[in-house]
């Protein structure tokens, strides 16, 4: 489909089904889990306007406000504490609980360039540091933010970004996830040319081909893609760097390259058995599925969990996507393994405020697990030991796996003719342009500015989350300004 079609398709229309809420109020509220399970409309409800202002009426405007720390701040894994773009959420709040909409709008797109995609999947480490969340339920912050966004794109507030004047510098971006856009979308706004070149016959990364239609209709992305159109970037598809065209060329050609790939090498499992057929990698998985929903396009035999017992490996996000993906897809059943052991239900030591609680919860995925088979899909402690083969054929039909907290116990075995890895990512999947670009593997968060080229996202942070690749593609933007306003034009 061409995306001006998939652009065409109301945005709006994903939400307009059947509502039932079961979410307390001011959390996102979502359609009911046995409901959705029957179609890849997005799982969120519309947020109702009158909740959300009084949810803004809860947020007390706090003097050091550690839902958005200027310059961000990290909880001691690494993970974001606060939100990752400074968003300037207590003002926004203030407007929202005056219906002052748009200047609630105004005031967003200062710092997020794509709110639409936040408010649908950031996991809002903003609402983890809110203050009023140390004795009470915190403010419904990602709420919020959907409504203001909702509330500006059906009011005709959001408009291409088009500078009045042009630099005539041109800048190309390899990559047109998250990372690439904010980078893209800003650079256009400060004047440059800017061109967005793509592998895939979509722009969009993970947005479009990994995170699943349920959680982010395609037409949102689209409507996005449209308006930077407009704007006056130029985007390129089908065009994998480093291969379709040279790299080094491609940096000759322009004042500044940025490198936003995206870390999209998935981490296979040597385990005996490893061979057989029916083990595959979450992103083909889900890309099929997701194929499937935009395109019509038959799936792949190998990439069906129709009436099969699935076992998914790993307990992350990704893994919770192909939970999600199989039980639509009609499986049999569905078990997700993971190592970790089961998180606490309340805050322990281990995770202080303001950073992540690592408490249980039940993510979309694992609600509609247990709406469907009447339990958590998920299985903690557990450590996969070998794929098997009935012995008739050269196909998996179970998963040999053992406990292994409390006490490692002996090893039993799952039923599963679909084995899907969801293990995590090692890296960026284009070792010819990183090579042609003379950027190492290793370590490159910083730009190599002589030659004015830069990196951004996944591709230089490894795996992460929307909002750090927005967050990431600014600061780049930034650099690479920087590093024009110091060069000579070329002409
Ligand atoms: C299944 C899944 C679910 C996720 N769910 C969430 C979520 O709910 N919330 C959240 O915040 N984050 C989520 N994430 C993480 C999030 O999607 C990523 O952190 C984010 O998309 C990274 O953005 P990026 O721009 O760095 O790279 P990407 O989005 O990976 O985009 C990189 C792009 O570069 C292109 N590319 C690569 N090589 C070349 C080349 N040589 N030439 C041209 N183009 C090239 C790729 O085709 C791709 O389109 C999820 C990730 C996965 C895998
Ligand atoms: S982008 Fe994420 S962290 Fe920032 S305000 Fe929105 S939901 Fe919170």
């Amino acid at each position: 489909m061409a995306l001006t079609d998939l652009a065409k398709r109301n945005p709006r229309s994903a939400t307009a089904t059947a509502v039932e809420t079961a979410e307390p109020v001011g959390a996102m509220p979502m359609r009911s889990p046995s409901l959705r399970i029957n179609d890849y409309y997005e799982v969120y409800a519309s947020p109702d306007p009158q909740r959300v202002q009084e949810e803004a009426a809860r947020c007390m405007n706090c003097g050091a406000a550690f839902c958005m720390p200027e310059g961000g701040y990290r909880a001691n894994d690494g993970s974001a504490a606060g939100c990752p773009i400074s968003n300037r959420i207590p003002e926004w709040n203030r407007f929202a609980e005056a219906g002052r909409w748009r200047d609630a709008y105004e005031r967003l797109a200062l710092t997020n360039n794509f709110p639409e995609f936040t408010a649908r999947v950031c996991p809002a480490p903003c609402q983890d540091s809110c203050i009023v969340g140390i004795h009470d339920r915190p403010v419904g912050i990602k709420s919020i933010e959907r409504a203001i966004i909702d509330r500006a794109f059906e009011s005709g507030w959001v408009r291409p970004r088009t500078p009045q004047r042009r630099t005539g510098r041109r800048i190309a971006i390899v990559g047109s996830g998250p990372a690439g856009l904010a980078a893209a979308d800003e650079l256009n706004a400060a004047g440059h040319h800017v061109t967005v070149l793509e592998r895939s016959d979509t722009p969009g990364g993970l947005l479009i081909y990994g995170i699943p239609t349920m959680k982010l209709n395609k037409a949102v992305v689209a409507r996005r893609i449209a308006l930077m159109e407009q704007s006056g970037i130029s985007f390129e598809t089908s065009c994998d760097v480093g291969h379709d065209i040279a790299a080094a060329d491609l940096a000759a050609k322009h004042d500044a390259t940025l490198v936003a790939v995206g870390a999209l090498t998935g981490r296979d499992l040597y385990l005996p058995g490893r061979n057989l057929n029916g083990i595959i990698m979450a992103m083909p998985y889900l890309e099929a599925a997701t194929r499937r929903n935009l395109h019509r396009t038959p799936l792949p035999e190998g990439l069906d969990a129709a009436g099969r017992d699935v076992v998914i490996i790993g307990g992350g996000d990704t893994g919770a996507d192909c939970i999600a993906t199989a039980i639509r897809q009609g499986a049999a059943s569905v078990t997700n393994i993971t190592r970790r052991v089961r998180p606490p239900s309340c805050r322990s030591d281990a995770s202080p405020w303001p950073g992540p609680p690592a408490t249980y919860t039940l993510d979309y995925a694992h609600a509609e697990g247990l709406a469907q088979h009447g339990e958590d899909p998920r299985r903690f402690g557990v450590s996969p030991i070998a794929f098997v083969s009935d012995g008739e054929d050269s196909n998996v039909s179970a998963m040999q796996i053992k406990n292994i907290t409390p006490v490692a116990t002996h090893t039993e075995l799952l039923p599963a003719q679909l084995v899907i890895l969801a293990i995590g990512f090692t890296g960026h999947d284009a070792p010819k342009l990183f090579e042609q670009l003379g950027l190492s593997s290793e370590g490159h968060s910083l730009a190599n500015c002589n030659r004015g080229v830069f990196l951004a996202g996944d591709a230089c942070r490894g795996p992460s989350l929307v909002v750090e690749a927005i967050a990431d593609g600014r600061r780049a933007a930034r650099q690479i300004d920087h590093h024009l306003a110091s060069r000579p034009r070329r002409d």
